[in-house]
């Protein structure tokens, strides 16, 4: 608002105040959420480009609000986070995760993992490795099958602190680190290098007019070089197009996600989809 005469400047507060007070009340609502069930994780599969298999799912969170109806996790993770609740809400995330890998019922050597959202937050929590080790050991499943995400700007934050050393023995230990939502937190190609990553998510606001931006296009050819000399594995985020789909193909990006493939799904849903005759 260039001139802000009174009347403009009212209905700017107002605004405002009306968005410090949903705030509030998410909040607020966000604590007994877990309790009443109201929170429920959904899973995107990803595809193995080269041979268009399912090789993973990502876990999204997911919250059905009885009165203001469906709430993103945009909107509702910075208050987890500000309210204490984040490190519940993965606890939550995690235990879903592992019960889903547990139906899937995946032989050995069939490659299939889930992607976990991390906060930067939870790396800072006491027990934070063993707040992930106990559960999984208790369920057997393998520390291959679970990869742990944090975006790029929340890596970033770690470099040379606890949390950089908790990413390495996470590491060490067999699970993945992801770096997410990649090209939006201005760190350099050759930086990557010194990051304790194995796998690159290309942001979708890159992908997604991929064909269109020549801009775009040379950013996502040189991560999907890079990577490769790096030895890391790329995902491209939000294909929503067999054109998309194709170019990365063609440019050997090894592996996609987005609409073009699947919407993330209920876990009912995913056993479907992965499922013979069509997984087999
Ligand atoms: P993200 O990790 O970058 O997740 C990808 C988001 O893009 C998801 O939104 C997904 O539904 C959406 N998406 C996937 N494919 C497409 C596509 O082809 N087109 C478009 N337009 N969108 C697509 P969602 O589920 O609303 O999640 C938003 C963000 O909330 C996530 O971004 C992540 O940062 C955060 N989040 C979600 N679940 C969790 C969680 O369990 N823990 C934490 N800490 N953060 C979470
Ligand atoms: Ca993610
Ligand atoms: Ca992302
Ligand atoms: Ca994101």
């Amino acid at each position: 608002v260039k001139n802000s005469g009174k009347n403009n400047f009212c209905i700017f507060d107002k605004a405002i105040e009306e968005k410090v007070e949903r705030a509030a009340r998410l909040e607020r609502d966000l604590r007994g959420a877990l309790d009443r069930n109201e929170l429920y994780v959904v899973y995107q599969p990803k595809v193995h480009l080269a041979t268009q298999k399912y090789c993973g799912a990502e876990a999204l969170i997911r919250w059905e609000h009885p009165d203001l109806g469906f709430i993103s996790p945009i909107e509702f993770i910075p208050l987890a986070e500000e309210a204490g609740l984040i490190d519940r809400i993965g606890d939550y995330v995690l235990l879903d995760s592992i019960e889903m890998l547990k139906v899937l019922n995946f032989k050995k050597d069939e490659p299939f993992s889930i992607a976990i959202n991390m906060s930067p937050l939870q790396l800072e929590r006491e027990n934070c490795l063993d707040s992930i080790n106990r559960p999984i050991l208790h369920s057997g499943l393998s520390a291959s099958r679970f990869e742990f995400e944090l975006t790029e700007s929340a890596m970033l934050k770690t470099n040379e602190t606890h949390s950089f050393e908790i990413l390495k023995t996470l590491r060490r230990q067999g699970y993945r680190i992801n770096i997410d939502d990649f090209g939006t937190g201005y760190s350099s190609l050759s930086y990557l290098q010194m990051l304790p990553v194995d796998v690159v998510k290309i942001d979708q606001s890159f992908v997604r007019d991929l064909t269109e931006k020549a801009a775009n296009k040379v950013i996502v050819e040189s991560v999907i070089k890079i990577a490769a000399t790096m030895d890391l594995t790329v995902v491209a985020e939000g294909v929503e197009t067999k054109e998309i789909c194709d170019y990365l193909t063609s440019l050997g990006c090894e592996l996609a996600q987005g609409y073009f493939f699947s919407k993330p799904i209920s876990s009912k849903e995913l056993k479907e989809l992965l499922s013979p005759p069509h997984g087999a």
